[in-house]
């Protein structure tokens, strides 16, 4: 900045010594403001940031150096005023307010429009009080002084200009970048050029040639270098009565002329400056009433959730700081409906619309007046509970998941709806919204496992919680990289010792955690979408891995695992069908493994479903059997072919003959109603035999082997199987 008014001083002394010379002066006057004119052009044509507007100043300027050269060489340097350099010089300002409009639009946005108005207000007031006062004496008779209008024009446009400059840097806190600030200086230096003119042609007339001439070329200079400064868009502050105190500065300043007027002596100029200017505060405020308006709207609409009505999670992050602004105690509420996901699968999304409405005048029930329900997203609700303890939001807690157990009658049906709550408290648990909004969270999904209804953060749930989600987010990346590797582990035949099968396992090959077993991220997808997904992709693996086995001559079985949720899922039939299609696997070598689960949420849907695989001719085996609630009852009742027992059961059973016992009675059970009975788990010798003396019929474990890579698998399958005909006695009676 101070470079680049030295250089101008330099230049604007250089061309001063020449000026005093003579001869020279016109044509090196006139060769800056083209050089000047040039630069802006120059700068349109190069840079595309910016470009109409500097074509816009570009021309603007054009004009005025057109006018200085009709003035040199049309009038000889005495034009009278008006002239038409005067005609050309005024046009100039077609070119810079169009250019400096656009360009505050450029840097400052669309509300650039109020904070321009602000600068015509203050152009015209200050227009009509240069105009009531000190031209007042040559305005008084119009007619006689053309010229002292016309050349009061100029400082007045000038004002204008930088009025809506210096609006524009209010707005935004006073802080203009190196090329605001030297528009500026080109502006000012042009407000004193043009003020100084404009005593001129009341005073007597003007003429060129004066000392001050060479300051409009400077002024111009000044101007066109801003367009090659580095410049930034500003960014307006939070209204302020900074922003106000223009418009209504001047809107006084043009009242007080009207009313000084009122005694008769106001020349006509100043009171038409005076009133455009009050006509302009209007405009300006209606402009504001409108933002005001809009701004008031978007905050409510920013504010409230759509589908409930209630306020969203911006307004109860809002409302929480407040509170804890004012250092008043409170809980916050998480809270999230059980198993919605698949109510809206299942019943459809107007039904889950409908009952998310439903929630939150539940809730509101079961509050005080001042609390706050707000609907976080999906089917999650924040309560900000004022005045509330730890006990105080436990009871709460209570109140609501009674209230929420009342069924809600939806599409002709009543509907239980269970929830889980998290509780965090301030300040004990955090003093910022955020962190308590998190620690809440911690505590509700402590609440879904361990299906306590609610819970209150505790610091240890945290850490793991945190896992969880990022893992979550990992997994995403890791579908779409192909970071999921299956491996295959056998079943073998109790009798006969032969490998018929293999269950797929599937693993993560985590870039930083390494292979991860399920275990470590399933439970963290389990309940959201990327679980379908995994199941899809697992599928996909296991078929075309089915397929190459074929191929090769191998008849494995390949067993896949399936979570409750695809069950739930309306895709899952059709995808198996293509995928069994794509891979022209025959259905009968795929069993889907399913547990007792997909029977909680939705029973008749997870029938439907299961009945509908088994039409498609896949088998389907019952995991984990004996871990669930009601075991033996929905074995008639689930189209299953196989039981597996779960590994809890058999590793038992060595040692205790009442595991034993129940392993022995579930195979005789299972066979009564036809099903085949997989051990899984066995991991030595001893629990091998005994599986086969009470006539399961497969057998998976680590004593035959680990789940391993296909490749392995294929590599040591001799070697398995032959352990397998050992510990079946096949072995050694063939041998
Ligand atoms: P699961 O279906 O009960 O699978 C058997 C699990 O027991 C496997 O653990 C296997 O490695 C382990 N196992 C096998 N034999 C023995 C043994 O002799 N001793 C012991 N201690 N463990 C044995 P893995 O691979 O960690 O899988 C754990 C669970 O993750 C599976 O239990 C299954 O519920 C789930 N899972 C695995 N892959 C998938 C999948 O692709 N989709 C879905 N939905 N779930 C899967
Ligand atoms: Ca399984
Ligand atoms: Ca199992």
């Amino acid at each position: 900045m101070v470079a680049t008014a030295a250089m101008f001083a330099s230049v604007g002394a250089t061309t001063f010594k020449l000026w005093s010379l003579g001869s020279l002066k016109w044509p090196i006057f006139l060769v800056v403001l083209v050089v000047a004119a040039g630069m802006c052009l120059v700068r349109a044509a190069w840079v595309a940031e910016e470009r109409a507007a500097w074509f816009a100043i570009g021309l603007g300027l054009c004009a005025h150096a057109g006018g200085w050269l009709m003035d040199f060489y049309g009038y000889n340097g005495v034009a009278p005023v008006p002239s038409l350099s005067d005609a050309l010089w005024l046009s100039a300002y077609l070119g810079l307010y169009p250019g400096l409009v656009l360009l505050g639009r450029h840097r400052f946005g669309r509300r650039g429009l109020g904070v321009w108005l602000d600068g015509l207000v203050g152009g015209l007031a200050l227009g009509a009080v240069a105009a009531g006062t000190a031209l007042q004496p040559s305005l008084g008779s119009l007619s006689e002084s053309w010229s002292a209008v016309v050349g009061s024009a100029y400082p007045v446009a000038d004002v204008v200009l930088l009025t809506c400059m210096a609006t524009t840097f209010a707005a935004s806190g006073w802080r203009p970048c190196r090329s605001g600030k030297t528009l500026v200086s080109g502006l000012l230096i042009l407000v004193v050029v043009d003020t100084v003119f404009a005593f001129a042609s009341v005073h007597g007339g003007w003429f060129a040639g004066q000392s001050y001439d060479p300051l409009w070329g400077t002024a111009m200079l000044f101007v066109a270098t801003a367009g090659w400064l580095p410049s930034r868009r500003l960014v307006r502050t939070e209204a302020s009565w900074r922003q106000l105190m223009f418009p209504i500065g001047f809107a006084a300043m043009a009242t007080a002329m009207l009313v000084y007027g009122q005694s008769g002596h106001l020349n006509p100029v100043a009171v038409v400056l005076a009133v455009c200017a009050l006509g302009a505060v209007m405009l300006r405020m209606a402009l504001l009433m409108r933002e005001t308006a809009s701004l008031a709207l978007t905050r409510r609409l920013s504010l409230t959730d759509d589908l409930t009505g209630l306020g969203n999670r911006r307004a109860f992050t809002a409302e929480a700081e407040a509170a804890i602004a004012e250092g008043n105690p409170f809980a916050l509420l998480m809270i999230d409906l059980d198993q919605f996901k698949e109510l809206n699968d299942t019943l459809g999304h107007h039904v889950g619309d409908e009952l998310l409405r439903g929630i939150g005048p539940r809730l509101a029930a079961t509050v005080r007046p001042g609390d706050l329900v707000a609907r976080l997203g999906g089917d999650e609700f924040g309560v900000l509970l004022r005045g509330a303890d730890e006990r105080a939001a436990c009871v709460v807690c209570d109140r609501m998941r009674e209230g929420l157990a009342r069924p809600f009658a939806l599409a002709g049906i009543s509907l239980h709806v269970g929830a889980s709550i998290g509780v965090a408290v301030h300040p004990d648990h955090a003093d910022d919204a955020g962190t308590l909004l998190r620690h809440a969270d911690v505590a509700m999904y402590e609440a879904k496992r361990g299906r306590t209804g609610f819970a209150v953060y505790a610091s240890e749930g945290d850490h793991h919680s945190r896992d969880r989600l990022a893992l979550a987010g990992e997994m995403r990346a890791a579908l779409a990289e192909d970071q999921l590797v299956l491996h295959y582990q056998p079943l073998a035949d109790l009798a006969s010792g032969e490998l018929r099968g293999v269950e797929a396992l599937v693993r993560w090959r985590h870039p930083e955690r390494g292979l991860l077993a399920p275990g470590a991220f399933l439970p963290a997808i389990e309940h959201t979408d990327l679980m379908r997904e995994l199941s899809h992709r697992v599928l996909s693996m296991a078929m075309v891995q089915a397929a190459a086995w074929r191929d090769a001559g191998l008849t494995w079985r390949v067993s896949v695992n399936l979570s409750a949720t695809d069950l739930l899922d309306r895709q899952l039939v059709d995808d198996v069908a293509a995928l069994l299609r794509r891979h022209s696997v025959p259905p009968g070598q795929i069993t889907l493994e399913v547990t007792e689960s997909v029977l909680m949420t939705d029973p008749q849907r997870a029938m439907m479903v299961l009945g509908e695989l088994r039409t498609l001719g896949v088998r389907l085996a019952l995991d984990d059997f004996g871990t669930g609630w009601s075991s033996l009852t929905h074995l008639q009742r689930l189209p299953v072919d196989e039981i597996k027992i779960d590994r809890s059961f058999v590793a038992a059973m060595a040692a205790e003959a009442r595991a034993a016992a129940i392993v022995s009675s579930t195979v005789d059970l299972a066979h009564a109603v036809g099903l085949r009975v997989v051990a899984e788990g066995i991991e030595d010798e001893a629990t091998w035999s005994r599986l086969r003396a009470v006539g399961c019929d497969a057998a998976q474990g680590y004593y035959l082997s680990r789940p391993l890579p296909a490749g392995e698998l294929e590599a040591g399958a001799a070697a398995i199987a032959e352990r397998a005909r050992i510990a079946s006695g096949v072995a050694r009676l063939t041998a």
